[in-house]
């Protein structure tokens, strides 16, 4: 980390300013070599108004931030560059600075030296990047509470707690004449283990929710020919966007629509309906429908009120077992006919004199956990590295659980909760390797 960094830290066109960031032990000494002041010697995080000169001749007319480390985003000293907007002047001027001896940073190199300086852990700079990208006021808040390190803190209770009960282990066993150490029983391993699964649990859980809050619920409808998708379709999203038509089988190709509401967003899939049939294109959309089933987060079964329960029905509610679905019975204006009595899930509407439609949505809430979630306070874990290092710690939960069941010698179960120490550490980043990291700070834009 000897280079002194430097890139444009905001987006390249036309506008009102940007801002050129410069990072490392040159940084003032550099910025210094082009600006018509002298600031080698001015106080920490004061801004100054000047020139950026090249050769004597006024590039731009700028306002100079200097930021001296410690306490600064990278720990480094750090300089900020004021410029007009333009994508002339600011190349200019970054061509300067790099002319200069600074080298150009690489995507994330700011938050990457952040990290590597301490500043900030691995779970807390993947925040920063959801930040820069969140869409939504939830997604927004939630990545805040990430690089606001909720989850960290989270974690690295877990793994002092650990080292506390692994190092009381380890005496226990070194060194068994001390007895004035307490002797760590194996309750007192179930007690914590048990609060670490706990803990796990609700973070991958809570992390589902967010993810479901963040990226949407990829929804498909399925249900026969005419039994109403279509017409459901546009209810929930209340606008024409489906073809609705009593001609079956119209709806051939997926329609997509997305339809938000309380801050959840659906990606709504309108199936092809689900037939036997000989007819060529409509049996691409049945083996497109069968697939969405799988690959769908919900399911929306449509059937019709009016309608007994055919065959195909029963294969549809068959494929939908083990998936989250809701039995949507349609067109409750007309006379029972369906046999409703082993269904379960079901909701009872119809699109045509927009009834009980609410309901759907209110189910929809229950199915995802999301009637009693609060965005604020969800340990939301955003990367699917650290989901995946999270799976790994409960497979060794386990692995400790059995052998305390076992009754095991305990420095064989120690050995399963120093690996579980291990892994909460490389989800915080006390442990990493390089090309790890080069991977995930890629990720990031050029200049953060
Ligand atoms: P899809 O093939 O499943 O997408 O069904 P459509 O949405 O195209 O609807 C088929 C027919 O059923 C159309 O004539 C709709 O007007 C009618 N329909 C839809 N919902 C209702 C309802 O709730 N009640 C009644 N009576 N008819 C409905």
């Amino acid at each position: 980390m000897e280079d002194t960094i430097a890139a444009i830290s905001t987006a390249l066109g036309v506008g009102a300013i940007s801002i050129i960031r410069v990072s490392g032990t040159k940084a003032i000494e550099i910025v210094n070599s082009i600006f018509s002041k002298d600031i080698s010697n001015v106080s920490s995080h004061t801004i100054h108004y000047g020139f950026i000169v090249e050769k004597n001749e006024k590039v731009d007319e700028v306002l100079v931030s200097v930021m001296r480390g410690p306490k600064t985003f990278t720990v480094e000293d750090v300089v900020e560059i004021n410029a007009h907007g333009g994508i002339n002047t600011t190349n200019k001027i970054l061509e300067l600075l790099l002319v200069h001896g600074c080298r150009l940073a690489e995507p994330g190199e700011f938050t990457k030296r952040a990290f590597l300086n301490g500043r900030i852990d691995l779970t807390e700079a993947e925040g920063v990047m959801d930040l820069i990208n969140s869409e939504t006021d939830v997604a927004r808040k939630m990545a805040l509470n990430q690089v606001n390190g909720k989850v960290s803190s989270m974690i690295s209770m877990l793994r002092d707690n650990l080292a506390g009960i692994i190092s009381n282990i380890e005496v226990n066993i070194d060194y068994p004449e001390y007895d004035d150490i307490k002797v760590m029983t194996l309750a007192d391993i179930s007690l914590q283990i048990g609060k670490i699964e706990e803990n796990i649990n609700k973070i991958l859980k809570e992390s589902q929710s967010g993810e479901i809050l963040k990226n949407g619920i990829k929804t498909a409808i399925v249900g026969k020919p005419n039994v109403g998708k279509s017409s459901l379709l546009n209810r929930l999203i209340g606008e024409e966007k489906a073809i609705v038509t009593s001609i079956k089988g119209t709806t051939r190709d997926s329609v997509e629509a997305t339809f938000n509401f309380d801050n959840i967003v659906l990606n709504l899939v309108d199936t092809a309906g689900i037939r036997d049939t000989s007819d060529l294109v409509e049996s691409i959309g049945v083996s497109k429908s069968l697939k969405l089933i799988e690959e769908a987060d919900l399911i929306l079964f449509v059937l019709n009120y009016n309608e007994v329960l055919s065959e195909e029905d029963y294969v549809i509610l068959d494929k939908l077992q083990n998936k989250n679905y809701i039995t949507i019975i349609n067109k409750i204006d007309l006379d029972k006919k369906i046999d409703d009595s082993k269904l379960q899930n079901v909701v009872y509407v119809s699109a045509l004199e927009d009834k009980n439609i609410e309901d759907i949505k209110l189910k929809i809430k229950k199915l995802f956990n999301l009637d009693k979630i609060k965005t604020d306070d969800l340990t939301y874990l955003t990367s699917a590295r650290s989901k995946a290092i999270l799976i790994k710690v409960l497979d060794s939960v386990k692995a400790v659980k059995d052998g305390l069941i076992k009754d095991m010698p305990i420095d064989m179960i120690e050995i399963d909760l120093k690996n579980i120490w291990n892994l909460l550490g490389e989800i915080i980043g006390e442990s990493y390797d390089e090309e790890l990291l080069d991977e995930l700070f890629s990720r990031f834009c050029v200049g953060k």
